[in-house]
Parts: structure tokens; sequence; C-alpha cells
């Protein structure tokens, strides 16, 4: 039996040009040494819809691999190492709950035009129904852009699924007060107003941005506690966290921004300074030298399994019936790098 770093090898040597792997900032740093493009879910993004490989190895999680084939031609097949790396954050937007939450929203604030936004941790049908809806997806690095462009479109933004990412964006463009619409929140007693999601009209009358009760728990992990003793310890310290952080933690740090971001402040800070990350482990141990466990689902051996052979269980699809539209939310994030 070969040895993952000759099957991984030769299956390069074989396949050339026709083989292009994606790998995530955030996975194993032994993974991430296989990567011909190595990037957060943008720029992975971007490269998969600029690739002209034949066969597109993604090596995240399984919204990136679902905006893989979106952005594919039909020519190209798009593989992950392992198909069961999902993103709990990503599946705490159903996508009947986000079509009802438009309706209901709606109903809530007749008077406004809603548009969604959907950061890129979301599923195929999610991104579809936010492209319908004349929305466009987003990703850390230009969350802000997104919900700017997207209040040229309408005049309140669904921001789903992540409520930090979303409130930190919109605390940035100005809107401290950011409602919170709860999928699962039991009908409110509110007099004679309806409510739907836990929040009643009143509630959104002066907001541009309502924000998905989501999370992601590697980012929320981090705490203002955390910030302060990392400050006690390392004096002169640089702190630098992710916008998926609560914004207590934000308020603490010294920056936050995307995951490429991240990797650029590290890049800078002069010699023999102390930066502190706050965000998913691997990322952290690659830069220097907390865990995602979905991320960490790939391994080297799992990567050389599906090189040797590429079994169908690991062929990655999306439902044609809502590629097209969750194309056009992907096209409009896009447009605006
Ligand atoms: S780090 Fe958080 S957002 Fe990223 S894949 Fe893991 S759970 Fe999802």
């Amino acid at each position: 039996m070969e040895a993952p770093l000759e099957i991984i090898r030769s299956a390069r040597e074989r396949l050339g040009k026709d083989l292009v792997i994606l790998t995530h900032h955030y996975q194993r740093p032994e993974v991430v040494a296989f990567g011909d493009f190595i990037g957060d879910s943008f720029m992975l993004a971007r490269e998969a819809s600029r690739s002209t490989a034949r066969i597109i190895v993604f090596c995240g999680v399984h919204f990136m691999t679902e905006a893989a084939c979106i952005l594919a031609r039909p020519d190209q097949q798009v593989y992950m190492p392992d198909p069961q790396a999902g993103c709990p954050m990503a599946d705490m937007a159903d996508a009947d709950d986000v079509s009802a939450a438009l309706q209901r929203i709606a109903e809530l604030v007749p008077h406004r035009r809603i548009v969604p936004v959907a950061y890129i941790n979301s599923s195929a049908a999610v991104k579809a129904i936010v492209g319908r809806a004349g929305g466009l997806c987003c990703t850390s690095s230009n969350a802000q852009a997104a919900v700017r462009h997207a209040l040229t479109q309408g005049d309140l933004v669904l921001f789903l699924p992540d409520e930090f990412l979303g409130t930190n964006t919109a605390h940035r463009l100005g809107q401290d007060t950011v409602p919170v619409y709860n999928p699962h929140a039991a009908p409110r007693a509110d007099g004679d107003q309806p409510t739907s999601g836990g929040l009643a009209a009143g509630d959104l009358e002066n907001a541009k941005v309502v924000v998905w009760k989501g999370y992601c728990h590697v980012h929320t992990w981090f705490s203002p506690e955390m910030v302060a003793a990392a400050r006690e310890k390392h004096p002169g310290c640089s702190i630098v966290v992710h916008p998926e952080c609560r914004p207590e933690v934000l308020a603490l740090a010294d920056g936050s921004g995307s995951t490429a971001w991240l990797v650029e402040q590290v890049r800078e800070a002069s010699p023999g300074a102390t930066v502190i990350i706050g965000t998913e482990v691997n990322l952290v141990l690659r830069l220097a030298h907390s865990l995602c466990p979905n991320m960490y689902r790939t391994t080297v051996s799992r990567l050389a399994r599906l090189l040797q052979s590429f079994p169908e269980q690991n062929r990655m699809s999306v439902d044609p019936s809502v590629t097209a539209d969750a194309r056009l939310a992907l096209d409009r994030m896009l447009a605006l790098a």
C-alpha cells in the first residue's frame, strides 16, 4: 500500500493542470501544504470561479464546496476529501425558515423593502432564496460592502445566519441597536402588535439591519475575560479577532477582520511583536506555528484516498433547481470586489 504522500504526489503528476486543490486557512497545516490556493472563503470562491482545471478538490467544509459547484462550469467536477465536514452555523438557517422570515418581516413592516444578505456560510438552498429576493452573499471580507450594496436596493437588510458578524457589521455602519430574528422564538404577547421571530414592528422601526439568530461555536467561545487575561500576560501585545466573535470581544480587541486580514496583520507585524489572534486554532497554529471539528475532518489520508480513485461518494453537486438563483447571489457578491 502506497503512503499518502506518494499517492498525492503521483496524482498531481498524473493530472497536472487538470487538478486544482483549494484549501481553507482553517485546515490542518499538513493539508494546507497541498493547496494550490490557500485562502478564506471569499478568495477560494473566486479561485473556484476562475479555475480552468477539470477537477476541483476543495479542502474545506460543505457550504464552500457547494459554492464551488455553483460557480463551476458544467464540465468541471468538484470533490471533497470528507463530504461529512459541515458547518453547524450554516445549518442554523433552514431554507423554509428563511422564506418564512422574509414573509413575516414583510408583514410586520409592509412599507419597508427587505433585502437579504447571506453569509457564504449558508446552504445552496438559502443562497437561492436570497438570490431570488434580490439579495447577495458575503464573506467576512466584504460583509460591510454587501450590506451597503443591499441598502441601495432596499431599506432593511436581513443578515443571516451569523448574528455576530451581522451585528458587528451593522455597528460599523452606525446602527447601535440591532434587532435579532429568532426563527425558534415563541410568539410574544405584545398588545395589539403582531410579532414574529421574537420581534414586533416597533423593534424594526429605526433598524437598517436585522440579524438572524445563528453563531459559530468556535468564534463565540472567545470571551472578554480571555482578551483581558491575554493583555495581562502579554503587555503591549496586539489582539486581533474575527468578526464572528461577540461584539463585547471586538470592543476590547485592537482590530477585527476576515481571515485574510488576520493573516495580513501577522505578516506585517514588526519582528518580535506579539500578535494574539482570536480565531480558529488551525490558522493560529499555522501562523505562529479553539478548534473547528468540521475543518479538522480533512486529513492527509482522506485527501490521498480521494486522489487515488475519486470515489463517487466524494463528488459534490447542488440541486439544479436552486443553482441558477444561488449563482445570482454569489455573482452579486463577486461583482462587489
Ligand atoms: S469555524 Fe465556525 S463558521 Fe467556520 S466552519 Fe467551523 S463552525 Fe462553521
